[in-house]
C-alpha cells in the first residue's frame, strides 16, 4: 500500500489535453497539498451521447503523453475499461476502495462541469466520498458560480472549492478548431501530443 494522505482524480474528457489541465492539475497539487494526481480520461460520458467524442484510446494516450515529466501526475483506464456509460460515482468508489480510510480523496474539473453537478448520479453519496476542485477559466463568472454554491445544500456545497486558473484560457474545443481550419495549436499543448494529433490525423474536420 502507497503512503499517500492526499488524492486527486482530475476527470475529463481531454479532448485533447492541453497546458491548461496541466496547469490547473499542478496549482491544485500545489495548493492542496496532493500526493498523487490521477488524471482519468472518461469513456463514455453520459451528458455527451450526441457530441462526437475522440475514441478513447486516442484521448488516454495523449494524456499519459502530456503527463509523463511529472513524478506525481499519474494516468488511469479506470473509466476506459469500464463497460457502459462514465459515472464519476463509480471512478471515486472505487479509488475510495482502493485508499480506503488511508487517503483523503479530491476531485478536480472544470467549473463548467460542476455547475452540473446536481444532475450527476448520486450526488450526495459523492460529496461524502470527495471533495470537488472547480477549476474556472478566465470568463467564468465567479459571482455566478459563488451564488449556484451558496444555494446547494450544505453538505454539498461545502465540499466544493473554487480555483482560479488563467492558463485555463486554453480550451479543447479552440484546439480542435485550430486544427480542423489549419491553424497553429503550438506552445497550447506539450509538443509530444501535438506530434501525435498530427501523427494520427485527429480533428481534421
Ligand atoms: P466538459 O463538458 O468536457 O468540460 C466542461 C468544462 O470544464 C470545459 O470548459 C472543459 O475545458 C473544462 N474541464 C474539463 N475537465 C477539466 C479539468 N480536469 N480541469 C480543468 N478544466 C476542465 O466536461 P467533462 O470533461 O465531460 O466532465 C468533467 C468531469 O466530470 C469528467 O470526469 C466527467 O466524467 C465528470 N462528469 C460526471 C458526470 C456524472 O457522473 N453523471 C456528469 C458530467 C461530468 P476543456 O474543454 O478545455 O477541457
Amino acid at each position: 500500500m502507497s503512503n499517500f494522505k492526499r488524492i486527486a482524480i482530475m476527470g475529463g474528457t481531454f479532448d485533447p489535453i492541453h497546458f491548461g489541465h496541466l496547469v490547473a492539475a499542478e496549482a491544485a497539487r500545489d495548493i492542496f497539498k496532493l500526493d498523487r494526481v490521477f488524471f482519468v480520461p472518461s469513456g463514455n460520458p453520459p451528458h455527451k451521447k450526441n457530441y462526437p467524442v475522440t475514441d478513447a484510446k486516442h484521448r488516454y494516450l495523449m494524456t499519459n503523453l502530456a503527463v509523463a515529466a511529472n513524478p506525481y501526475f499519474e494516468v488511469s483506464s479506470i473509466e476506459i475499461e469500464r463497460e457502459g456509460y462514465s459515472y464519476a460515482i463509480d471512478t471515486v468508489t472505487e479509488f475510495y476502495n482502493r485508499y480506503k480510510s488511508q487517503a483523503e480523496l479530491f476531485f478536480i474539473t472544470g467549473a463548467d462541469a460542476i455547475l452540473e453537478i446536481l444532475t450527476w448520479k448520486n450526488v450526495e453519496r459523492l460529496t461524502e466520498l470527495c471533495r470537488f476542485i472547480a477549476a474556472t477559466r478566465p470568463g467564468t463568472h465567479l459571482d455566478e458560480l459563488l451564488k449556484f454554491i451558496k444555494k446547494l445544500p450544505d453538505k454539498i456545497g461545502k465540499k466544493i472549492h473554487i480555483m482560479e486558473v488563467p492558463a485555463l484560457a486554453i480550451s479543447s474545443t479552440d484546439i480542435r478548431q485550430r486544427v480542423a481550419n489549419h491553424r497553429t495549436i503550438k506552445y497550447l499543448l506539450p509538443e509530444a501530443v501535438e506530434q501525435y494529433i498530427v501523427k494520427n490525423g485527429l480533428y481534421q474536420t
